[in-house]
This record gives C-alpha cells, structure tokens and sequence, in this order.
C-alpha cells in the first residue's frame, strides 16, 4: 500500500482512518489522527462511546453488522481495532477490501491466551509453566506442580476478570465449573519481583521502532501505576525484554502498535504474560513524556508513513483514574471533605492540577463505576525523584494509595 499521506483526498473524499471499537484507546488514535490532519470514523455500537463522541464519523452498529461494515469500508481508507476482542470475522470481512492492520490473525492469537503462549514459546520467550483446560481429562491431568495458580478464561478476560486464583485440587474445579467450564489456562502463581511492558510499531515495509520499557504496579488485576525513566528496571533486563517483544512482532508479521507485558521473578528471571495488539494503558505516559505518542505510531503504522525512534523527553509516572475515585468522594460526605471532591463526587482536580508537570486525560465517560478507567493523570519533570514527590501528592489528593 502506498502511504495515505495527511490530509489528502481519496476516491473524493478527505483521507479518512478507520477503528473498530470507541472506547478510550480510539478516542486518543481518533485525537492523534485529527492532529495530523486525517478524518477518522469509529464503530462502535454505544452512542455515547468515548471515541465516537470526538470522531468526524461515528457508525453505531454491531462489530459483525454487515451494513455498518460497509460503512466503515465506504467511508475508510485503513482501519485498525482498539480492543482485542473484535470478532475475527469482522476483520477477515473488513480486510478483504481495505488495508487493516493489525491483521485477523495477528488479533485471533492475542484473543485466545493458549494461542498467545504458544506463540511465545515459539518465538523463544519463556512463559509461566501452565497446562490448558478445555475437558474435564485436562482437568483431571492438571499436573500439581501448577498449583498455587491462576485460572484464567482463554478469551474474553481482561483487567484481572475471568480469573480466579486456586490454591487446590477442588478450589481448581470450582473455579472451572464457577467460570462455566469454558477454555480456560491454568498458570502457575510464580512469585513477582516486579512487571513490566514493552511497546513496539512495525510497519507494513518492517520497520519496527520501540518505547523504553514502562514498570506496572498493578491492584486488583488492573494497571494503577506506570513508571518510566531510565532506574526503574535492571538495563540488562530491560534489553532482553524489548528483544523478547520485537520477536513476538517479528514473528507475527505484525502491522501496528504492539505491547507485551512481562513479570520479573524474585530470581530476576524475565517470563512473559501477555500482549495487546493495540496501544496499551501502560503507554500513556507516551501522551506526554515523549515526542511521538504509541497513537502517533499508532496513525504513522496505519498510514503507511515512516516510523521514527520515539524519543522520551521525561522521565513520567502515570497514574490511572478508576471510577473508584468518584464513587468513594461522591458517597461519603466526610471522605469528600478530606479529599476536598466537589459534591458532585468529581475528583479535586483544580488541587492536583496545581501541581507542576500535571496532565489530566479523562475519556468522556458519563457514569463512574468502581474500577472502570475513567481517565489517567500523567506527570512530567527534570527528574525522577521530582516526578515521583510530584506523583504522590497527586495520589494522595485523589485518595490513590501510595506506592
Ligand atoms: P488481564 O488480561 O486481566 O490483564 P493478566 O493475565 O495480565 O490479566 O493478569 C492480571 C494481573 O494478575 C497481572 O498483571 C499480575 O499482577 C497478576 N498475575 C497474573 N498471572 C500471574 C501469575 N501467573 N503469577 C503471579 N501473578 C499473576
Ligand atoms: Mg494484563
């Protein structure tokens, strides 16, 4: 594909990029497109989505709607997807008449956790020892070496849902029964020093460019906390991790914006988790911290235009914003006076913004539930330690425990 350079005009109609779903990571590639000049069109069957709200064109349709695909075709010159569970269909239909990227295959691995590790495995990087469960013989297989572990549905699960964690033989088979006896993967429970993800954009000609690795805290199974600057992971770690990362690009061929997410063991040791075929709520910071954002290399991939070494300028820490934040200020009058929220339960955000270096990213969303991502707050500055002070007091405004 040639590239569909901005702002130009296709078959008579201005250049427009496509995605397949409107949450908040197509709300942020829909603001990185618009700032390059291209016209961008969202589908996505809320029609109070966070990226439908900002797009030029939002289709409000099903993922396998046939007419709202042929929108989406009619309308876009290229299309990508923002969340990982976008039926395959819809890409292998959307792909045979329009360059999307990533690709249908690339996507249906990352769906299903055991094609996922078996990818891993193939490309050389070290996973947690596991066992798949699809039958009650599997069940039964499962060798006791996995346990203490993690059950976890092989599709479907994200922000620490469609897991359990089991300690047993007979917790193992509730959890199995509990979670419907779908797919699932038993991983063991290994003991975290610390996690981390790498984000890489390969483009169709195989140029393939990466962020630094960004080191995650998660609670409850769902990111609170990214930290990025040179200290935060072992050099020599960080190296193998961004080799692990580019091959598991490499190996799939990818188009797009790609993250892996690994653990670091007690024993220092580098398995991998996970991956995202999109950019990834680790990579925030990028918003602020870095001359190009993983959405700018997001459009660039998607474009067909050049990809350039992203350069970090900060050092950063993102800190992200649940519905937590609201819920607990907007139902309790004496919380809400200590955290200084306004009486409608909305964060003091006057307070956190007066804080140096504070950037504030909300994504539109109308009603605030515990842990759903409402939005995230980056934090820039000359140095870490600056940046970390800087993060705390932010933290301790919002109520966000320290870390
Ligand atoms: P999700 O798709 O919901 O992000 P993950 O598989 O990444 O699910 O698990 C969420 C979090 O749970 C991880 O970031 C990590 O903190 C913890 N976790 C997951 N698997 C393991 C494991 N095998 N050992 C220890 N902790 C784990
Ligand atoms: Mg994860």
């Amino acid at each position: 594909m040639s590239a569909l350079l901005p702002g130009s005009v296709v078959n008579g109609q201005p250049v427009t990029l496509g995605v397949m779903g409107g949450g908040q990571l197509g709300r942020m590639f829909v603001h990185a497109a618009q700032a390059m000049g291209y016209y961008t069109a969202v589908l996505d069957p809320d029609p109070a989505s966070p990226a439908g709200l900002v797009s030029h064109h939002h289709i409000q349709a099903d993922y396998l709607d046939e007419q709202g695909l042929a929108q989406l075709m009619q309308r876009c010159a290229a299309i990508t997807t923002e969340f990982e569970n976008v039926p395959a269909p819809a890409l292998l239909t959307l792909g045979a008449h329009r360059f999307v990227a990533p690709g249908a295959d690339a996507v249906a691995i990352a769906q299903d956790r055991a094609a996922e590790k078996a990818h891993f495995v193939k490309c050389g990087v070290p996973v947690a020892p596991h066992a798949v469960i699809e039958t009650e013989a599997q069940l039964a297989a499962v060798d006791d070496d996995l346990l203490p572990g993690i059950l976890k549905t092989a599709r479907l699960g994200y922000d620490g849902k469609g897991q359990v964690r089991v300690k047993t033989r007979a917790e193992l088979a509730t959890a199995w029964a509990q979670l419907k006896q779908v797919p699932c993967v038993l991983e063991k429970m290994l003991p975290l020093q610390a996690e981390c993800s790498v984000i890489v954009a390969r483009s169709g000609t195989g140029e393939m460019v990466n962020f630094p690795v960004q080191r995650n805290l998660h609670r409850d199974g769902i990111l609170a906390v990214t930290e990025v600057n040179p200290g935060v992971i072992d050099p020599a770690l960080a190296a193998q991790a961004v080799a692990a990362t580019k091959a598991i690009a490499e190996g799939l061929q990818y188009v797009g914006v790609l993250c892996v997410e690994f653990f670091v063991l007690e024993g220092g040791q580098l398995v991998v988790n996970e991956m995202a075929p999109r950019p990834h709520n680790s990579g925030h910071y990028t918003l602020d911290a870095c001359d190009q954002s993983q959405f700018d290399l997001q459009v660039r991939a998607l474009a067909g235009l050049p990809l350039t070494p992203p350069r970090q300028h900060s050092p950063a820490i993102m800190l992200n914003l649940l519905g937590d934040l609201w819920q607990e200020s907007g139902t309790d009058p004496d919380l809400r006076s200590k955290l200084g929220s306004d009486p409608n339960g909305c964060p003091a955000w006057d307070r956190v913004l007066a804080l140096p270096g504070t950037q504030l990213h909300l994504y539109g969303k109308l009603s605030a539930r515990a842990g759903r991502k409402m939005g995230h707050l980056n934090i820039t500055g000359t140095t870490p330690e600056a940046v970390r002070a800087t993060a705390l007091q932010a933290a301790a405004i919002l109520g966000i425990a320290p870390f």
